[in-house]
């Protein structure tokens, strides 16, 4: 996926603040913050969405990523919520696969923005 702002960003073609690497996933804090922690996780490889074939082996890579992230944010015990969105109607924006990692404040009880009823 040559056009692929997040693909580039594995490649480290374009800058990006990276909180944890290794050969399958990396992990960079979002542009726009929504949280003091605002990570994003994503797989190194091209895939649209966590159902888009996604393998076992990568998945796994990407829950110890967080763990991982979550314990140098230093959210571990605090708490932290983790978000992918897959498609229009989530708000994906970016069509390569990633897992939002949030926390450092309290973010509230509900999963919905408070407008999307
Ligand atoms: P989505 O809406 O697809 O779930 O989330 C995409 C996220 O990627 C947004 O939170 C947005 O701020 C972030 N983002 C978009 N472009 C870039 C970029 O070039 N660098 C970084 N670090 N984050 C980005
Ligand atoms: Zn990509």
């Amino acid at each position: 996926m040559s056009d692929c702002i997040f693909c580039k960003i594995a490649n480290h073609e374009i800058p990006s603040n990276v909180v944890f690497e290794d050969d399958e996933v990396i992990a960079f804090r979002d542009l726009d913050p929504q949280a003091p922690t605002h990570v994003l996780v994503i797989p190194k490889k091209h895939y649209a969405n966590i159902c888009d074939g996604v393998p076992a082996e990568t998945l796994v890579a990407i829950t110890h990523a967080i763990s991982e992230v979550v314990k140098a944010e230093g959210i571990e015990e605090s708490g932290y919520r983790v978000i992918s969105n897959a498609g229009a109607d989530a708000g994906q924006t970016v069509m390569h696969f990633h897992m939002h990692v949030l926390g450092g404040k309290n973010l509230g009880m509900g999963l919905l923005p408070a407008d999307s009823e």
